[in-house]
């Protein structure tokens, strides 16, 4: 008997209404849009950067022409507000130009002295690459990898979360509308689980994957059975270091703008903020004033600045964690609690921590805060680098000599000092330990799906000394 196809559904967390329905692809289906990427390949790795980059640009103002109705349908399907999807756009846009204008830079050869007559570095593309991406930022998470791994010659599957199938089918058109090849770009509709099959198809050459540690291990593990190369941007539970002679009152306000955008739902979210005592009562008390100034409420409200979780479950993992946290000892500084009637909301809560409750050794994906005391440096160091994620951190000082020392004690993937953690293609992006492996962005990302292939030209250089000196 054939297994029933299970229908997926899309629902708008702020109301819970249903939005659309999607039929999963077939297994020929999935093969006819593998066969498509893996022919375009093979003529797309001959175009020339002028032309992949006149096609880039093309799709930045696809974007930016239809920015509103993207917004829109960012917020429909995941919740964020209508002002953070609508800066999501922007910054695709921003992404798509940046690398249409540096790819070439960044792949250029490079000269290398060898024992060859001349010898150089080249960057080919790999292939076909799959990328299966997370529903939080359902546009940058995906121009994140597509632009460049495009720029470089690759071509792209994209397996996307489920809850946001309808922004993945208009990214599709995008790509499609800027005038790429049919097949340069592509989306499959299938469930996290049929990932592996497609990651063994011997038409897909590496894998990107942008999601939590579970997933991660999974695609790891399916990847590295079959040796294929793959990228990894996993969870994080950053940590928020304020030292005692920070500027308290801006670290306050960015530690709010840092762990309440797109409702917490952020990997790169500061989550554990580690505060020296001396600065404790301070920070804390500014923290909550900050937060209470949230507003929670309907994502399409410009006044908004917190809308739902995006999803049912979510909310519930958060209220568990909470629950499980107060019970070990947490104090409740601020909120605690999912709010009644429809929408996946949760309130803007601040919680007094010790590093043993599940808020300091879990990531937390909602609007969520541990507060932890530091007795000094050495410390805030320590219990930043308890966790067993390694994505970004944060650190407020006054002292920046101080902080670059303290900085290269931290183990993580960026180190944000008197600042946030953010994304922006002209550094690299990613984490260590558990948050995964491989970088996104700059010319760090761009380099992660090409073969590093080395040229050498003979004669060795020491034989075509002898011949010359011998002619
Ligand atoms: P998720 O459940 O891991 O889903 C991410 C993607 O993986 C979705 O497309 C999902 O498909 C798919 N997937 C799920 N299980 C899979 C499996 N066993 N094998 C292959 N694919 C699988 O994560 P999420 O809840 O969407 O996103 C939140 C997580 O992502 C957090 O941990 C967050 O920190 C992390 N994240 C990391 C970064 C970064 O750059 N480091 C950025 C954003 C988010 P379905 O939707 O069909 O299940």
């Amino acid at each position: 008997m054939a297994t029933k196809i299970r229908t997926i559904e899309t629902i708008n967390p702020a109301t819970e209404e249903h939005l659309e329905s999607f039929d999963p692809f077939s297994a020929a289906k999935i093969d006819a849009t593998l066969d498509r990427a893996s022919r375009t390949f093979s003529s797309w790795r001959t175009t020339t950067f002028a032309h992949r980059g006149e096609l880039m640009r093309k799709a930045a103002k696809l974007l930016r022409n239809e920015a509103g109705d993207f917004a829109r349908q960012i917020t429909l399907e995941m919740g964020k507000t209508i002002g953070e999807a609508a800066a999501e756009i922007e910054k695709c846009a921003w992404n798509c130009e940046f690398y249409a204008e540096h790819a070439e830079k960044f792949l250029g050869d490079e000269r290398a002295e060898s024992t060859a007559t001349e010898s150089y570095v080249a960057f080919r593309p790999l292939g076909v690459v799959l990328a299966v991406m997370p529903w939080n930022f359902p546009f940058w998470q995906v121009f994140r990898f597509a632009a460049p791994a495009l720029m470089a010659g690759n071509t792209a599957v994209l397996k996307h979360a489920s809850n946001v199938t309808r922004c993945a089918l208009e990214i599709e058109r995008v790509f499609n509308e800027a005038g790429f090849p049919e097949g340069a770009f592509a989306t499959v509709i299938v469930p996290g689980n049929e990932v592996r099959s497609i990651i063994e198809d011997r038409r897909i050459a590496a894998v990107t994957l942008t999601g939590s540690e579970a997933a991660g291990i999974s695609v790891a593990e399916a990847s590295g059975k079959v040796l294929k190369k793959n990228v990894l941007e996993l969870g994080g539970s950053d940590a928020f270091i304020v030292l005692a002679d920070a500027d308290i009152a801006l670290a306050a306000q960015w530690a709010v703008r840092s762990r309440f955008q797109n409702a917490g739902q952020s990997c790169i979210a500061a989550k554990r903020f580690i505060v020296e005592v001396p600065a404790y009562d301070a920070f804390l008390a500014a923290f909550v004033a900050e937060a209470k100034k949230l507003k929670v409420g309907d994502p399409f409200d410009p006044a908004t600045t917190v809308g739902p979780l995006a999803r049912g479950d979510l909310r519930e993992d958060l209220t568990a964690q909470i629950d499980a946290s107060v019970k070990g000892g947490a104090r409740v500084a601020l909120g605690g609690h999912a709010l009644a009637g429809k929408g996946y909301f949760f309130e803007p809560t601040i919680l007094e921590v010790k590093d043993n409750v599940v808020a300091f050794n879990e990531e937390t994906f909602g609007p969520a805060a541990a507060v932890a005391r530091a007795i000094d440096v050495d410390d805030a160091v320590a219990l930043a680098n308890k966790s067993k994620y390694g994505l970004g951190g944060n650190l407020w000082t006054r002292d920046i000599a101080r902080a670059k020392q303290i900085a290269a004690r931290l183990e993580s993937g960026g180190v944000f000092i008197n600042g946030m953690t953010g994304s922006d293609p002209r550094l690299p992006f990613g984490g260590i330990k558990h948050s995964g492996y491989g970088r996104e962005l700059s010319h760090f990302g761009i380099r992660e799906f090409t073969n590093i292939q080395t040229v050498w030209i003979g004669p060795p250089k020491t034989v075509a000394a002898k011949k010359a000196a011998s002619e």
